[in-house]
């Protein structure tokens, strides 16, 4: 068995990496050549921690297992640790054997950034010169700096509930040497491309905060109750997802769907215009918006990946098992 620990993973992975494994991936579910395993979430009842596991089975990539972890608020103040904890598991498909274990933090935040990339790469007007954020925290730095490299942007504005991290953008604009402008949400309206990645549980976007041709990627609602956009721009959009059954139920979608403003049949997977199955973006007027709300297997072909560089570097560590 292959150990790749948390602490290589920032030398070995790379943003091209992730794109390549979670765009393949996102391909392979849309051919139903992979699926995802029903998610597990629990209240441990120890610590207000939140655990659970993701996972699923490529058939294309032959990649099979789960990412187990999850949230621990008191893990900073008492341990100096982050609160977010995951260890990726994968197994031999043929044998059931686990082949390796692998660090599952700073994955965790690539393969999420990967996935808004997949979107804007698939849907974004192609002359798209503004990107707009939404949320200024952890996760928003990785989907910055991944999305910069999807299209020729010219500027970067930002909104964020508490300003105070705005910086956090500011700081990915400099080193990409654009410029950031800190608005309000009516100016978010000079975006091309949006992200919104907060913790929210109310409607950040509304309708009139979008132009028309904006592509959005909504990628903060994860869990069942949180919401960063405004149904009737779901009602709107040419909506896209990674999976359909998680939009609908833990993912933006699921306003929307909850207020019979969309059924399951107008959302698309992002995988589907991948494979070239469906036209993706069909005007220049046309709101497209992609529901990111985290797959197993996303994990998997991000861990899956690291393990074949980790090999092809020397530095995964194996032990018998
Ligand atoms: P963080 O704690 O670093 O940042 C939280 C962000 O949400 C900040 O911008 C903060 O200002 C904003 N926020 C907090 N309370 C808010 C409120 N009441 N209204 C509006 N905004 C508020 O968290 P993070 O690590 O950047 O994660 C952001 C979100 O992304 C989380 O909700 C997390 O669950 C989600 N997430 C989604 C995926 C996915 O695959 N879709 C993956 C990882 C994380």
């Amino acid at each position: 068995m292959l150990i790749v620990p948390e602490r290589d993973i920032a030398d070995l992975m790379t943003r091209h990496a992730a794109y390549d494994a979670v765009e393949k991936v996102f391909a392979a579910m849309a051919s139903a050549d992979a699926y995802n395993f029903p998610v597990i979430r629990e209240a441990i009842g120890h610590e207000d921690a939140l655990y659970g596991f993701k996972g699923g089975f490529d058939r294309a990539g032959m990649t099979l297992g789960l990412k187990a972890g999850g949230y621990w608020p008191n893990n900073l103040e008492k341990h100096g640790i982050i609160n977010h904890q995951s260890t990726v598991f994968l197994f031999d498909p043929d044998t059931g054997r686990a082949v390796a274990m692998v660090g599952g933090n700073l994955l965790t935040a690539l393969r999420t950034a990967a996935a808004s990339s997949v979107s804007i790469r698939h849907l974004a007007r192609d002359d798209a010169k503004v990107i707009g954020m939404v949320g200024a925290g952890h996760q928003a730095t990785f989907q910055l700096r991944a999305a910069l490299e999807q299209r020729r942007f010219e500027k970067v504005i930002g909104w964020n509930f508490h300003p105070e991290m705005l910086p956090n953008l500011k700081a990915v604009a400099d080193e990409a040497g654009l410029p950031f402008e800190a608005v309000e949400l009516d100016g978010l309206r000079a975006a091309d491309v949006l992200i919104s990645i907060t913790s929210s549980f109310e409607a950040i976007l509304k309708p009139e905060h979008v132009k028309p041709g904006t592509h959005i990627a909504c990628m903060g609602t994860d869990t069942k109750g949180k919401q960063e956009v405004d149904p009737r721009l779901l009602a709107q959009a040419t909506v896209f997802t990674d999976e359909v059954a998680q939009s609908i139920s833990i993912g933006e979608a699921q306003h929307a769907i909850a207020q019979g403003l969309i059924g399951e049949s107008d959302i698309a997977q992002i995988g589907a215009v991948v494979n070239g199955d469906h036209p993706g973006r069909r005007s220049a007027e046309e709101i497209t918006l992609f529901d990111g709300t985290g797959v197993g297997l996303q994990d998997l072909a991000v861990a899956s990946a690291v393990v074949d560089l980790a090999v092809e570097k020397g530095v995964a560590i194996e032990v018998d098992f």
